[in-house]
C-alpha cells in the first residue's frame, strides 16, 4: 500500500500515518519527493488493509502498488525520480553513467595495475575483478580468493578506483567488505536468498546480476530481498539470458534496460561481456546498451587477453580500451548521460 500525502501535510501528519503504519506491524518506507512525500506500507497484505487512512489527516490518498515487488517498484516514486548512489565518490543513475571495467578474474599484481591505469586514464568509474569465481566446472581457477582481495585493495590505494568484486559465499563476507564498494552478487546466485539477506543488511552497494534464466520480475524480487533489509543501493545488472541461439555465448536481452527502467527507479547496467563470450560483439553491444538508456556498463578487460585464465576471449584488449570508452561516452550522451568521474 502506498500513502501519498498532500503537498501541505505537516511533519506531525506524516508522523502519525507512519505510527499507524507501524501499528499493523508493517514497515514505513519514506520517500521525499519534490511535492510530496509518499509512505510505503510494506508488510503483510491483510494487515496493511486495515490501515484505513483514507480521509486521514494530511494523506491525499491511498493506493495499492500492484506489483509484488514494492521497494523496488517505480511506483514508490510517484515524481518518476531516479534512484542514484554516490559510490566512492562517483555516481550512477539518473544522468550519471558509470564505465564499470577490469578483468575477469584477479589473476596478478602487474595484471590488476596495468589494466586499472589503461581504465581508469580512459574514463572507467570503477574497477572490476573477480577474487572469488563462479565456474562452472569445479576443476578450473576458482579465483585467488583472500590474495585476490588482497590485491583489489592495492589498485585502490595506488588508483583511487572504487572496487567491484563478487562475493559467494557468506563465510567470506568481512574479507570481501574490507575492500568491495560494491558487491557483486553474480547470475548464478541471483536466487540465493540468505546470500542476498546478508548483504542487505551491509548497507554495501549491490550489483545484481540477473539469472541465466530469470525474468525481470524474479530479478525484481531478488532486489527486494537486499532492499528489505534497509540497502538501498541495488544496482540490476542484464548480463545475458538463455535462449535457442548457440552462435554466441547468451543472448543479451536489451529490452530489460527500458523496461527495467520503467519498472524500477534502480539504476540498470548491462554486461556486453558475459553475455556475447567475443570481444568482436562487445563494442556494438556496449553502444546499443548505452544509447538504450542504460545507466553503466560492466566490461571484462585484459592487458594480454590470450594468457587470461578466465574468459580472454571476451575481454577487450586493454590497448584498444581508450578508443571503446570514448564511443561508449558517445553513445551514453545520445542517451543525455554524460560519464561520472570522481
Ligand atoms: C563475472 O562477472 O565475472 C561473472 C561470472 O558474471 P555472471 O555471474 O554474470 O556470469
Ligand atoms: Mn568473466
Amino acid at each position: 500500500m502506498m500513502i501519498v500525502m498532500k503537498p501541505t501535510a505537516t511533519q506531525e501528519e506524516i508522523d502519525h500515518v507512519i505510527a499507524r503504519v507501524h501499528s499493523v506491524g508493517a514497515r514505513a518506507h519514506v520517500s521525499k519527493g519534490e511535492e510530496v512525500v509518499v509512505i510505503g506500507a510494506i508488510g503483510d497484505r491483510e494487515h496493511v488493509a486495515r490501515l484505513e487512512l483514507e480521509g486521514a489527516p494530511g494523506v491525499s490518498q491511498v493506493v495499492p502498488i500492484l506489483k509484488p515487488y514494492k521497494l523496488s517498484s517505480s511506483q514508490l516514486r510517484p515524481g518518476g525520480e531516479r534512484s542514484v548512489f554516490e559510490i566512492g565518490g562517483r555516481r550512477i543513475g539518473g544522468e550519471h553513467f558509470a564505465l564499470i571495467a577490469g578483468p575477469c578474474t584477479v589473476e596478478s599484481r602487474e595484471q590488476v595495475l596495468e589494466t586499472a591505469a589503461v581504465v581508469k586514464d580512459a574514463g572507467a568509474a570503477m574497477f572490476r575483478g573477480g577474487a572469488y569465481k563462479p565456474r562452472t566446472s569445479p576443476y578450473a581457477f576458482q579465483g585467488l580468493g583472500q590474495a585476490g582481495l588482497r590485491l583489489l585493495a592495492e589498485v585502490k590505494a595506488i588508483h583511487g578506483m572504487p572496487i567491484v568484486t563478487e562475493l559467494m559465499d557468506v563465510r567470506d563476507l568481512e574479507a570481501v567488505l574490507e575492500v568491495a564498494d560494491v558487491i557483486q552478487i553474480g547470475a548464478r546466485n541471483m536466487q540465493n536468498y540468505t546470500l542476498l539477506a546478508e548483504v542487505g543488511r551491509t548497507g554495501c552497494p549491490v550489483l545484481l546480476k540477473r539469472g541465466l534464466s530469470a525474468t525481470l520480475e524474479e530479478l525484481l524480487m531478488a532486489a527486494e530481498y537486499v532492499l528489505k533489509e534497509g540497502n538501498e543501493k541495488v544496482i540490476l545488472c542484464e548480463r545475458g539470458i538463455r535462449t535457442f541461439e548457440t552462435a554466441y555465448r547468451f543472448t543479451l536481452d536489451l529490452m530489460a534496460v527500458p523496461v527495467l527502467r520503467q519498472l524500477s527507479h534502480l539504476p540498470v547496467v548491462v554486461d556486453p561481456s558475459h553475455a556475447a563470450g567475443r570481444r568482436d560483439l562487445v563494442a556494438p553491444l556496449s553502444l546499443a546498451a548505452a544509447a538504450a538508456g542504460a545507466d553503466g556498463i560492466i566490461v571484462e578487460v585484459h592487458p594480454n587477453p590470450e594468457e587470461a585464465i578466465c574468459d580472454g576471449p571476451q575481454a577487450l584488449r586493454a590497448d584498444e580500451f581508450a578508443e571503446y570508452a570514448a564511443s561508449v561516452e558517445r553513445a551514453a550522451a545520445v542517451a543525455g548521460k554524460a560519464f561520472t568521474t570522481a
